[in-house]
């Protein structure tokens, strides 16, 4: 299938191959192949077959997108506030009503289902009008000092030039969760997205220069080679934040990549949500609340359940309704419009998926439905529900990202509170009852830096999204994300 045929928002600027006219990497407002960069291969995790080809950036094309930035920051960050908050605001127009071509492309090469995959674009548009708004609201603070000696004066300032690099679970939402509050702090940036989802990225690049906004303003670039282009631009004395979302592993090593220069970083890492249904919980509300929580982009979400508590007195008919919803889920290729259940990602994410499940199996856990990867192409596997998962499977201390819901019984909300505390990730936690003060006392005992109370999702881009533990550092949307890219000055003034 010939993607420019499938998605008309990248037929006219995208990378489609050298012979095929390709402009390739996004840097300083231009669409470049630089030669001898060899191809990245975009694969269709549905079928395995070829969708495009991506220039392979290199140390040298990584610094060119810096000096691009560098160039540009001057004259966007004297733009005025209003002017910023105008190109953003025609950002989230075009990209609403770009929708369907961007959620056929996000299906196309992420695999997500289309319903996930529109859902994935209104909320990425959403970052832009959010932060349309916030780009004419950032004030600073005028004060007399309490010894009267003089005033505090708080300015908030451009952080600078900002890297960004974005994961593959959502191509869209991840990059415009940073990219809208940078250019509203007044920043330029350099995107470097996931290998595996880059066509989305380089869409939205010509999304982005079709509002206006300026060249050098965002620039972007793939590559295979991660670490050593990433550690070039941050060695650059003209960058002066990090801002990466993906998983934890690698979020140390950059942290200690930034360290070196005391760069501002902003950490979007991975997760273990534990999810817990007490006896009191709507049955109907709790099963509804599992299924988005578990199955948004098949499982593969950061915030995505990862351990289902469920007490004793409702075990047994919770089980059986989830294990009917689950199995009656329709999996097929993101891009059908009945799919439910899409693939994941790549093969090796579906050999974890294997490995995590017979892990569990071999140590007690009893399998309701799915577990069983079905023969033939494309990176499925099917939606899967475990029952008694003991408390030493591996899956309850890592991330499964895929469709399976793993179930383990409690007793007491004390044992609930410890059960959900005893990871080293604090991402997001859901809790579903009927009775108000429970659900707020646990949401508050529980260690996480969002909670979704009888709710199966939390992300909303005038909510803090974020991590405590070792899921991150700094938040991502509302009035926070914004700060992420801006410095306070203080000036203490004697008038
Ligand atoms: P990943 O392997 O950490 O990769 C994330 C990004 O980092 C990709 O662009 C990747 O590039 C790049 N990268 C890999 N090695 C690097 C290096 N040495 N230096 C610089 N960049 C490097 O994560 P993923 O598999 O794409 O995404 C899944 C993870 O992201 C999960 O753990 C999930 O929980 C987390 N996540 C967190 C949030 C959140 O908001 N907290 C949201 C979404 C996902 P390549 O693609 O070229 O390898």
């Amino acid at each position: 299938m010939n993607v420019a045929a499938i998605s008309p928002v990248i037929s006219t600027a995208m990378p489609i191959g050298p012979a095929d006219g390709a402009r390739g990497l996004y840097i300083g407002g231009q669409w470049m192949w630089p030669e001898g960069r060899a191809a990245i291969c975009v694969v269709d995790p549905s079928t395995e077959a070829v969708l495009a080809r991506v220039p392979d950036a290199t140390v040298e094309d990584a610094q060119a997108a810096i000096e691009a930035a560098a160039g540009a920051a001057e004259a966007w960050r004297s733009t005025p506030p209003r002017r910023r908050s105008e190109i953003l605001r025609r950002c989230f127009e075009l990209m609403t009503a770009r929708t369907e071509d961007l959620a056929r492309l996000i299906a196309l090469e992420n695999g997500k289902a289309l319903r996930d995959a529109r859902g994935e674009v209104a909320y990425a548009a959403d970052f832009f009008r959010w932060n349309a708004e916030e780009a004419v609201r950032i004030r600073g603070d005028f004060a007399l000092s309490p010894t009267g000696a003089n005033h505090i004066v708080v300015d908030y300032e451009p952080i600078g030039i900002c890297v960004l690099i974005t994961p593959w679970n959502f191509p869209a939402a991840m990059a415009t969760r940073k990219i809208a509050p940078a250019l509203a702090a007044g920043c330029t940036v350099v995107l470097k997205p996931a290998s595996e989802t880059p066509l989305t990225a380089y869409a939205l690049a010509a999304l982005y220069q079709e509002a206006g906004v300026p060249p050098g303003v965002v620039n972007v670039l793939t590559t295979s080679a991660p670490g050593p282009v990433t550690a070039a631009m941050l060695a650059d004395p003209r960058v002066r934040k990090l801002s990466f979302t993906g998983s934890t592993q690698i979020g140390r090593v950059l942290l200690a990549e930034a360290a070196k220069r005391v760069l501002s970083c902003s950490m979007e890492l991975g997760g273990n949500a534990p999810l817990i249904v007490f006896d009191d919980a709507d049955l109907d509300v709790a099963l509804e609340g599992v299924m988005l929580a578990k199955m948004r982009n098949a499982g593969e979400a950061c915030t995505a359940a990862n351990r289902i508590y469920v007490q004793a007195g409702i075990y047994d008919r919770f089980a059986e309704a989830l294990t009917a919803r689950m199995s009656a889920l329709k999996v097929g290729p993101g891009t059908d419009a009945s799919t439910e259940c899409g693939p994941m990602i790549t093969r090796a994410a579906v050999g974890k998926i294997e490995r995590l499940v017979d892990d569990a199996v071999s140590r007690g856990a009893k399998l309701l439905c799915g577990g069983r990867r079905p023969e033939g192409a494309g990176f499925f596997y099917p939606p899967t529900v475990l029952s008694e998962v003991p408390h030493d499977a591996v899956m309850a201390h890592e991330e499964i990202f895929g469709p399976v819901a793993a179930l383990a019984r409690f007793e007491t909300e004390d044992e609930a509170v410890a059960f959900a505390n005893a990871t080293e990730y604090g991402l997001a936690a859901y809790v579903f009852t009927q009775d108000l003060a429970r659900g707020l006392r646990v949401s508050r005992r529980i260690d996480t830096g969002m909670v979704g109370l009888n709710r199966g999702l939390v992300s909303d881009p005038a909510a803090p999204f974020g991590g405590t533990k070792q899921s991150g550092l700094g938040r991502e949307g509302g009035a926070h994300g914004v700060l992420e890219f801006l410095e306070a000055k203080y000036i203490a003034t004697r008038l």
